[in-house]
């Protein structure tokens, strides 16, 4: 369903690949302009640029503030309406066996990142903008496995876009989030390749499936929509009933 995005701009993170490219295709579909952005998947981003036709694509290591301000000096003094922080990792930090290098790196590139390209992003977003954060039902729940730097991340994400709602509200700019369930992507692809981890998931499921990108990106595009308009500062679970 075209929810009447012609004439926006939307920067996706992470749009290379999994949820991102599907946001990106989503939003395109309804009439945005697309950039793209990608860290390692230029070929990837490259592809999906060509697929959309009006797809720009930008690279840059999230996890570093120099190269965030790089991508942001590429862009020049382009206008924005929507920001879709969508980048991420999910990497397993168990207490007692975890690096300091992958403590690090799970904060910059889940949580330090978003504030940096928010911040980055600010001058160039028009008013009435959309922001969406792309959180996660671990932000609020717990998950087995050693994930509890990853959840933290997520409810940093959630934290931020209360704040970032009220902060943004005097320009009109509505900030809300999209906390997703499991989706079956590159991220989740070796987890769920474990077939009993794969049955016990579906089986938590209310609904009795695993999401898909798609799913994730129609709530993203209502949230972008004018239909959205009295929306801010919410935390959207989309997860088929994981968390109730
Ligand atoms: P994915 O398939 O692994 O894709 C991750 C994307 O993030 C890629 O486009 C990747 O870019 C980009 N990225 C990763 N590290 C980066 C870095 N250091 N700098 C810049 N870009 C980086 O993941 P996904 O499943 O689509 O997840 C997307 C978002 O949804 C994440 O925030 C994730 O936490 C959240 N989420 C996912 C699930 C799930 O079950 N899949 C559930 C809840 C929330 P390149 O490939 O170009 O390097």
């Amino acid at each position: 369903m075209d929810k009447g995005l012609g004439g926006k701009t939307a920067l996706v993170t992470g749009a290379s690949r999994g949820i991102g490219r599907a946001i990106a295709r989503r939003l395109a579909a309804d009439g945005a302009s697309i950039i793209i952005h990608c860290h390692q998947s230029r070929v990837a981003a490259e592809a999906l640029a060509g697929e959309l036709g009006s797809g720009q694509v930008v690279q840059a290591d999230l996890g570093s503030v120099r190269e965030i301000d790089a991508m942001f000096a590429s862009l020049g003094a382009k206008k924005l309406d929507i920001l879709v922080n969508n980048a991420g990792i999910w990497i397993g930090t168990p207490l007692g066996k975890t690096s300091a290098e992958d403590v690090d790196r799970i904060l910059e590139v889940n949580i330090k990142s978003v504030f940096w390209v928010t911040q980055d992003a600010l001058p160039l977003l028009n008013e009435g903008a959309r922001i969406i954060n792309i959180s996660s039902v671990a932000g609020r729940v717990g998950v087995r496995g050693g994930r509890s730097l990853y959840g933290a991340t997520k409810a940093a994400i959630d934290a931020f876009t209360r704040n970032w709602a009220l902060e943004l509200a005097d320009r009109k700019i509505l900030v809300n989030a999209v906390a997703p369930g499991y989706v079956t992507t590159d991220m989740t692809n070796e987890h769920f390749s474990d077939v009993e981890v794969r049955k016990r998931a579906i089986e938590r499921s209310p609904l009795g499936k695993l999401g898909n990108a798609e799913e994730v990106a129609d709530v993203v595009a209502f949230l972008c929509s004018h239909e959205a308009r009295w929306i801010t500062g919410q935390i959207l679970n989309v997860s088929g009933g994981f968390v109730i």
